[in-house]
């Protein structure tokens, strides 16, 4: 049985693992850490338990496509609900809206509470849902380094329609021109963070994610988003994937111009191909040192960071819903700051993410379990202590004043995430959430293929490759690199 070694086990080195597996490779996955998932783990503490990383589940299509794969029900393994209420939208004003699932419901909403008609919104996600229909095909389910992609039929039907993808207009363009409230325009823009970008750089192509959450779905897995991780290891596991923790891959060996396996722990393994699930940019200077670096790929920038507050909170908020928004006044500031200045904002937007509102056991009786995100830019050696109290007391006090209770009171638990930390913990350069940002047109075509152009036998998947990051895009790099293997 021909060998293949997986470098890294992240949601995409995961899925990798599994459908060569399945095409009936003999498959070994070496991972650092020693558990699995890398950013979609988990923490536990005092009672409580937070999802590490991501929180929002989109396209579970592509999880359950796994399962099914391996001849397997999902059912068994992953079971998932989806959601009527998307997020609660707060601002400094009093102003609060709920993002309902429903197109039509969550419209209406915004009509009520924005007075902007009904009917802007649903059109503005039909358009969302047809450039996606046009961009999936194209961008997020094929190579884009393959001559074919650019030849079939959804290629020319994306030519025909460049001009309506928004290429050419930024996101926030796009959305002033379209929508005249601010509150609107800063929802909307919102989305620009999905995968880790600036809304005042990042073009209008993006304004397809809006499509997945209200027209095709936000989700939350029965036993959280870990679970995700936690039951794909154990699918592979089941059809005879073999997962070394603790087992840090140092190089890529490579003799006679082929790669011929890994040294990991000193100890030399062959294999009949690698895929690396390691960031790209770590994957070349650490692992393939001696080898040429695509350096235009490998530097260009990264996407936004995250500081993470934990919290264990010893009270139930009944205005609180499983995914909030609180967001800033000045949104452009928070987005200079980010990617100019390279700092944080003193008024920050602030996400926090409440499983034990779905899944009770997440917290003690009477508590909740919050997971309160801070969008930061990459780590380039910033003063990171000084930034994370400075954005603790920040926080704090702004959610306090909405919230009207003394929230340092009710912090029952604590633990807190940083760029750094997110660098050592996976690898990531810079700490950077999604790979390279999308803060530029070109963006899409500066990340690095799913295969090497320089060995055959060496592949690449996860959020710092094609089609980038976020759960449902690192494993489609699965996809795309299993569909090449094949070839
Ligand atoms: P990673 O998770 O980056 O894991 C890489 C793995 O490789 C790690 O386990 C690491 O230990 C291992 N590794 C690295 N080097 C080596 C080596 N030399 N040898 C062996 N093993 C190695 N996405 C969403 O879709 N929705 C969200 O709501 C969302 N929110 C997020 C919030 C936060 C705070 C974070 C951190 C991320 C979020 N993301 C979200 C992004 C999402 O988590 C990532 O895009 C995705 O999980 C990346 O998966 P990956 O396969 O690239 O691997």
């Amino acid at each position: 049985m021909k060998k293949v070694i997986i470098i890294g086990s992240g949601i995409a080195g995961i899925a990798s693992a599994i459908r060569l597996r399945v095409k009936g490779y003999e498959v070994t996955v070496f991972e650092a850490n020693d558990y699995a998932g890398g950013k979609l783990s988990q923490i536990e503490g005092k009672g409580y338990r937070f999802d590490a990383g991501p929180s929002l589940f989109t396209l579970p299509n592509l999880v359950e496509e796994l399962f099914m794969l391996a001849n397997k029900k999902p059912d068994k393994y992953f079971k998932y609900n989806r959601l009527d209420e998307i997020c609660k939208y707060f601002w400094d004003d009093n102003t609060q809206l709920t993002a309902w699932a429903e197109p039509v419901k969550f419209a209406q909403e915004i009509e009520n509470k924005l007075g902007v008609p009904r009917e802007k919104i649903i059109h503005f996600l039909k358009k969302s849902g047809k450039n996606y229909s046009i961009l999936d095909k194209l961008f997020l389910q094929k190579s884009l380094h393959k001559l074919s992609t650019w030849l079939g039929f959804d290629a020319l039907r994306g030519y025909s329609n460049i001009p309506n993808l928004g290429l050419f207009k930024t996101m926030n363009e796009e959305n002033e021109a379209y929508f005249i409230n601010q509150k609107l325009i800063q929802l909307f823009n919102r989305y620009a963070t999905y995968n880790g970008s600036d809304p005042y750089q990042t073009p209008a192509t993006l304004n397809v994610i809006p499509h997945l959450e209200y027209n095709l779905g936000a989700f939350f897995p029965e036993k959280g988003m870990f679970s995700i991780t936690d039951s794909l290891v154990k699918l592979a596991q089941d059809i005879g994937v073999n997962f070394q923790f603790k087992s840090k891959a140092e190089i890529i060996i490579v003799e006679n111009k082929k790669v011929v396996g890994v040294e990991v722990n000193g100890i030399r393994f062959l294999a009949d191909i690698v895929v690396s699930n390691m960031d790209i940019s770590a994957t070349y200077r650490k692992l393939l040192p001696n080898e040429r670096q695509p350096e235009k790929l490998l530097s260009q920038p990264k996407s936004s960071s995250g500081i993470v507050f934990y919290w264990g909170i010893k009270k139930e908020f009944s205005e609180l819903g499983l995914h909030n928004i609180f967001f800033s006044e000045d949104y452009k500031h928070e987005f200079e700051k980010i990617f100019n200045e390279k700092t944080v904002s003193d008024d920050p937007t602030i996400y926090i993410n409440i499983t034990s509102k779905h899944k009770a056991d997440d917290a003690p009786q009477g508590c909740e379990n919050w997971f309160v995100l801070i969008n930061v830019p990459p780590n380039e050696g910033q003063n990171w202590e000084e930034l994370i109290n400075k954005t603790r007391e920040n926080v704090l006090r702004k959610l306090s004043k909405i919230l009207k209770q003394n929230l340092i009171e009710l912090i029952d638990y604590e633990q807190v995430l940083d760029p750094r930390i997110i660098e050592t913990r996976t690898s990531s350069s810079q700490g950077a959430l999604y790979g390279n940002s999308s803060n530029n047109k070109y963006a899409a075509f500066l990340r690095h293929a799913n295969f090497s152009s320089n060995f055959e036998n060496l592949f690449f998947v996860g959020g710092s490759v094609h089609p980038g990051g976020g759960i449902p895009l690192a494993l489609s790099s699965a996809k795309i690199m299993s569909d090449l293997v094949r070839k």
